[in-house]
């Protein structure tokens, strides 16, 4: 499967919305209060926030006030036009380190946002796309999440180093980075603990996990990414603030687009934490962790209709 049929396939529900909100517009000279109000809503429900549903709903307004008639397409294409500027900028593009080895990605987040999963997936793709790598269990806190990545990594015969539960994490970033090194690994991707997160205790645990790495390479960590989950909104945006101020963060990982979010939380998040987003989780499945792509997110939320009514 392509990567615009994967999003297509992921952002399914969300374009549905949005696209039975757009056929209302179809064919009108004016634009009727009605139909606006159902864009609005479709816009809501599937959570791009106030400030882009609001810039889409005025400029869609503005074409109406200037042209005799708006057929479907052209709104659509105002719609569009509007979610490339909101993204500008968003695309991450992860790339081996030149000069240093391993490339240590870091995943960090609040409990549930999808970390351990998109570890998995992370670590299927580079592994796909032909990279060697190990995994580092750092949550040592869950001891589900040691077990999750261990079944995980037997399915999907993917390389990892765990500790015992309650271990120090630090301890197993350090293992696993020597491991990493010593098969001369690519890449190394470390999940890690995700209990509150407003707690001083997991800030201290993920610094001094950071400092051990920095003690191997201190290039490390190449990319420290924030996953967060899609289907909670912009409630998770505050939590992400105190991630950003005390750990560094390098980029976002989106969850759970397939979900209940519907996929417009991404623009959300990104309007708010303009850090750039390396993947988006489009399902449960390893296939399932994409490569962002503003093109294919936008094209698979609102594609071109096919019946043309001017
Ligand atoms: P962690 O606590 O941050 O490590 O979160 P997990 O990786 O354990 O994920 C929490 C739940 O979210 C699990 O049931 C995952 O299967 C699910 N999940 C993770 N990513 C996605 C996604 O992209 N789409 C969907 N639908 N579910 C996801």
């Amino acid at each position: 499967m392509g990567l615009i049929s994967k999003f297509k396939d992921g952002l399914s529900r969300g374009s549905t919305i949005l696209q039975g909100a757009f056929d209302r517009l179809a064919g009108r000279k004016k634009i009727s209060e009605d139909a606006l109000l159902d864009l609005e809503e479709a816009l809501f429900a599937c959570d791009f926030g106030p400030t882009t549903t609001e810039e889409i709903l005025d400029e869609i307004q503005n074409v109406y006030k200037q042209k005799e008639a708006v057929n479907e397409d052209d709104a659509i294409s105002v719609a569009r036009s509007v979610l490339v500027r909101a993204l500008r900028g968003s695309e991450g593009k992860l790339e081996a380190s030149a000069s240093s080895k391993p490339t240590v990605i870091c995943l960090v987040g609040v409990n549930g946002s999808g970390k351990t999963t998109t570890c998995a997936k992370l670590g299927h793709l580079l592994q796909s796309d032909g990279y060697n790598l190990i995994m580092g269990a750092c949550d040592t806190f869950r001891a589900a999440a040691t077990e999750q990545l261990k079944a995980w990594s037997s399915r999907l015969r993917l390389d990892l180093i765990t500790g015992h539960h309650g271990s120090d994490a630090a301890a197993v970033a350090f293992d696993a980075h020597a491991s990493a090194e010593a098969k001369n690994a690519d890449f190394l991707l470390l999940d890690t603990a995700g209990r509150l997160h407003v707690k001083d205790h997991l800030m201290d645990e993920l610094a001094k996990l950071k400092r051990v790495l920095q003690k191997r390479d201190e290039q490390c960590p190449h990319h420290s990414w924030l996953v967060v989950d899609g289907s909670t909104g912009t409630n998770g945006l505050s939590q992400a603030r105190i991630f950003h101020e005390k750990f560094g963060l390098t980029g976002l990982v989106v969850t759970k687009l397939d979900g209940t979010s519907k996929g417009g939380a991404l623009v959300s998040i990104y309007r708010e934490l303009k850090l750039p987003v390396y993947f988006i989780g489009l399902g449960e499945k390893p296939e399932d962790l994409q490569p962002f792509s503003i093109d294919a997110y936008v094209q698979s939320l609102l594609p071109e209709s096919v019946d043309q009514t001017t």
